[in-house]
């Protein structure tokens, strides 16, 4: 069983697929997933135009049955962003700072160690990316990630995206390659998948300019699923995108898995404005946060999981998104600034039973797992013992 998938899940798809009526503009994009076969851009069309929304949550809902029945993952970690200091300024973002501003900080080692060490005792993860600070290359990581497996062995570390590899390469004058093979012999074990944003050098200029192009994202992560190291992939939609742009990125995505098989989760989540500095953003409303992670889950057909990341989407979306094809829900993260400078209201102080509470109304099993897919364990809520402390009123 790959992943956390059941076999058998294909033939399942089909019955499950056939079992049900579905609308006449539906109904051949339901026959190709019947047969297996893989939806192209104008399949995609038809579902992000079609009126019939609970249908495309339907179909979404049926795949991530067949491939994980009423299972939701979640992992236990902890966000660390190392740094705000960043020398670009992509203008949706709302964390980085210029080195001099009042609120630059840069956590060295020490610090990290001791940021962590306040988790260190029920976290399987630590997630780091940070800004890409103008001093800090490969040899500052290396001491970094080679300190915590020191002190915490049994902690994954799932940090740097694809623009903080090439910077680091960069600055040190290294291969991608190199870079990545020192970084995970020091300690790296996996690389989130933020810095995706849309796979198109068009919308990139707008949003990003000088971040790494859509093709190099792809081929820093080609080049991590080749060294063994594991990836996630993301989208940041509503900004100012099209249609026909999202599905660029969601094929590109599918290509290159077809490829390299190391993207273990797909992370849709929409642009936040606040503090930011996109006024022409289309800013994706409820439904279309719904829809698109109802479509990344019906389109990308090679990547096993979709998360509902609730740092950016809320508590509320990302429940109703379990119903709409994710099988994944962000950990119980503790500490996070990137989503919440931009505007973000989620809770950050989820223990695993109030996480897994969301789960369960949401009709799913809360399933613990580790960062790579590896070990699953269900989740059953703790019993509160009420201690019942009855006062007798005076006078009675
Ligand atoms: S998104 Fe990343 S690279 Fe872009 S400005 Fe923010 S911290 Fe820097």
């Amino acid at each position: 069983m790959a992943a956390g998938e059941f076999s058998g899940w294909r033939e399942k798809l089909s019955t499950s697929l056939l079992a049900e009526q579905w609308p006449d503009e539906l109904q051949s994009i339901v026959t190709k997933l019947a047969n297996g076969v893989s939806l192209n851009r104008e399949d995609g069309h038809i579902l992000f135009n079609s009126k019939n929304l609970d249908s495309i949550g339907s179909i979404a809902n049926i795949i991530k049955y067949s491939r994980f029945e009423d299972r939701a993952f979640f992992n236990v970690n902890v966000h660390i962003n190392q740094t705000n200091i960043c020398t670009l300024a992509c203008k949706f973002c709302a964390f980085r700072r210029g080195r001099r501003a009042p609120d630059a900080y840069q956590l060295d080692v020490d610090e990290y160690i001791e940021d962590l060490r306040q988790y260190s005792d029920h976290v399987d993860e630590v997630h780091s990316v940070g800004g890409l600070h103008p001093e800090w290359d490969v040899e500052h990581y290396m001491k970094l990630f080679s300190s915590v497996k020191k002190e915490f062995p049994d902690i994954h570390i799932k940090a740097l995206t694809a623009v903080e590899i090439k910077h680091l390469a960069n600055l040190s004058g290294l291969s991608i390659k190199d870079t990545l093979s020192s970084l995970h012999d020091s300690g790296l074990d996996s690389l989130p998948g933020g810095g995706a944003e849309i796979l198109d050098d068009e919308v990139r200029r707008i949003i990003c300019n000088g971040k790494e192009s859509s093709q190099e994202y792809l081929d820093i992560h080609r080049t991590a699923h080749e060294l063994g190291i594991p990836t996630n992939c993301t989208m940041l939609f509503g900004t100012v995108e099209s249609i026909d742009q999202r599905l660029t990125h969601l094929l590109r995505l599918r290509e290159l898995q077809s490829e390299s098989n190391g993207f273990q989760c797909f992370v849709p989540y929409p642009y936040l404005p606040d503090d930011s500095r996109l006024p022409q953003a289309q800013l994706a409303t409820g439904t279309e946060v719904l829809r698109m992670i109802a479509i990344s889950r019906i389109m990308l057909d090679n990547i096993p999981h979709i998360k509902a990341y609730r740092m950016n989407i809320g508590d509320e979306i990302a429940e109703l998104a379990l119903r709409f094809g994710a099988d994944d829900i962000d950990g119980t993260v503790q500490k996070e600034s990137i989503m919440h400078l931009a505007g973000s209201k989620a809770p950050l102080d989820h223990d695993k039973a109030q996480l897994a509470k969301l789960v369960i109304d949401a009709g799913a099993r809360p399933i613990r797992r580790n960062t790579v897919y590896s070990s699953f364990e269900e989740y059953i809520i703790p019993k509160v013992t009420k201690t019942r402390n009855l006062r007798m009123a005076a006078g009675d």
